[in-house]
């Protein structure tokens, strides 16, 4: 048996935790998890919503599935996932966005996984106000070689153990020059490293444009911290929405796994949203874990429910609660 730490979240999080908790024990994988709280549901009682022993618990086990966080008003906290990605050094984000087989959409046969760098650019919160009045404010975009090349290597090794083919980099440097200016040589120079992988560059701009018009030419996208936000966001609508992309977050020594989507307030308690997101979250889990078997049985399982198409959820056009879509699942794997 092996122990992962789970963090429900907030909003839709309990939820969907919740699911994904289900859909793993059903498929057999031997793990125990060992529940910890973070987020607003803490943050009354310990004066924070990422307590000290959020650390300890992921140290310890090494390995979480998570849940969206809201980042609470007055919290000291820009955003808590963003200190939690930090603070472990979770420096890859990875967010694969591939279409279910059977599943009719707008588009099919989408296979992209964005990997972005996930401590450095402009989300080292460093803003200020450059007046009194707040008419004027700037913002600092870092970006170091060595995060950079730390990237790219995590990206390349990613590209051939996944046996996939193409790696692009995305990036703004010919109006940022300096700070994509190094993102891109670090890409370039790692990518000498590699000649059987393709290596290409694409300016974000145009980027976001071809993966609307022609998203079967691209397979591995990597991206500096905001872009990386924004266009796996995009790469998620290519597959049927937030509720169906995945996400981990991957460092040398921890790795927390959650969807890419917020906490979706509204929906909160409501047994609406779409599981599926946080389920895969736990087959990248399981994967990372070396259960591929039970991996496999829960991709399958999932694949099966949504291209029979009797109890989906209503992003997917359905009117099936999340409790319905998961045993439904269930009853797939059984
Ligand atoms: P969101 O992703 O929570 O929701 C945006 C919309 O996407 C929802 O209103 C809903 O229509 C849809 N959606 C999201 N998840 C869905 C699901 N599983 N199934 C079906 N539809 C789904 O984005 P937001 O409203 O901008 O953010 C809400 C809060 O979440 C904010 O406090 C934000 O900071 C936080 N957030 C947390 C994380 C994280 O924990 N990693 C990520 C993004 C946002």
């Amino acid at each position: 048996m092996k122990t992962v730490t789970l963090i429900p979240g907030d909003g839709i999080g309990p939820e969907v935790i919740d699911s994904a908790v289900r859909v793993i024990q059903a498929s057999g994988a031997k793990i125990d998890f060992e529940r910890v709280d973070a987020g607003e549901t803490v943050m009354k009682k310990e004066g924070t919503p990422l307590p000290e022993y959020v650390f300890e618990a992921i140290r310890k086990n090494k390995v979480a599935l998570k849940g969206p966080i809201t980042t609470p008003i007055a919290s000291g906290f820009r955003s808590v996932n963003v200190a939690l990605r930090k603070r472990l050094n979770l420096y890859a984000n990875v967010r694969p966005c591939k279409s279910l087989e059977g599943f009719k959409y707008r588009y099919s046969g989408i296979d992209i996984t964005v990997i972005r760098e996930n401590t450095e650019g402009l989300y080292i919160g460093k803003e200020r106000y450059l007046d009194n009045k707040h008419t004027k404010a700037e913002a600092i975009r870092l970006i170091t070689r060595e995060a950079s090349e730390r990237i790219f290597r995590f990206a390349f090794e990613y590209t051939l153990k996944e046996k996939r083919r193409k790696i692009t980099v995305v990036h703004k440097a010919n109006i940022l020059k300096y700070t994509d200016g190094i993102f891109l040589d670090a890409a370039k120079d790692v990518a000498n490293d590699y000649p059987k992988i393709e290596f290409e560059d694409r300016i974000v701009d145009n980027m976001c444009m071809q993966l609307v018009k022609n998203p079967e030419m691209y397979d591995v996208l990597v991206c500096p911290n905001l872009f990386g936000d924004i266009i796996s966001d995009l790469c998620a609508g290519l597959i049927g929405g937030l509720g169906m992309a995945p996400g981990a977050n991957i460092g040398k020594k921890y790795a927390v796994f959650e969807p890419i989507h917020g906490s979706a307030p509204k929906y909160a308690g409501k047994n609406k949203v779409n599981p599926t997101a946080t389920i895969l979250s736990g087959v990248l889990m399981l994967k990372y874990m070396g259960m591929k078997k039970e991996a496999d049985i829960i991709t399958s399982a999932i694949e099966e429910a949504i291209r029979e198409g009797k109890k989906l959820t209503y992003d997917l056009g359905g009117s099936a609660g999340t409790s319905e879509y998961t045993e439904y699942v269930i009853s797939k794997i059984i």
